[in-house]
């Protein structure tokens, strides 16, 4: 069962949206939730080391929103569990999609910020 792990700010701005995989009979186990998001908050954590997991893909990212600056003690992460007929590969490539929507997005609002300055 394929899952995405949305890590919004306050304003829900979109951090990041990993995405994962679990054994299908796990999904309706009360606490998967939970342990989902506290594998995902451990391995945000790691971005700010020297030694960033594979997981992460070695990314390195700043502890604030981009957008609004809210630190990192302030972000949710919201699991939403895909469609069972989606795969592990077409999850990925549909948030590669969001990823490059959300990269113009932020490059419009720095050049509008940029023009204000
Ligand atoms: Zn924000």
């Amino acid at each position: 069962m394929v899952y995405v792990a949305q890590v919004l700010c306050p304003l829900r701005h979109c951090i990041l949206a990993p995405v994962g995989e679990i054994p299908e009979e796990l999904r309706d186990h009360p606490d998967v939730k939970a342990e989902i998001e506290k594998f995902v908050r451990a391995e945000m954590e790691t971005t700010l080391t020297d030694r960033p997991s594979k997981w992460m893909r070695g990314l390195r990212m700043n502890p604030w929103c981009h957008l609004c600056k809210a630190t990192m003690e302030t972000w949710t992460v919201e699991i939403t569990f895909l469609p069972a007929n989606l795969d592990f590969a077409q999850a990925v490539a549909l948030m590669k999609e969001g990823e490059l929507e959300q990269l113009v997005h932020r490059l419009y609002l720095d050049q509008q910020k940029a023009q204000m300055n």
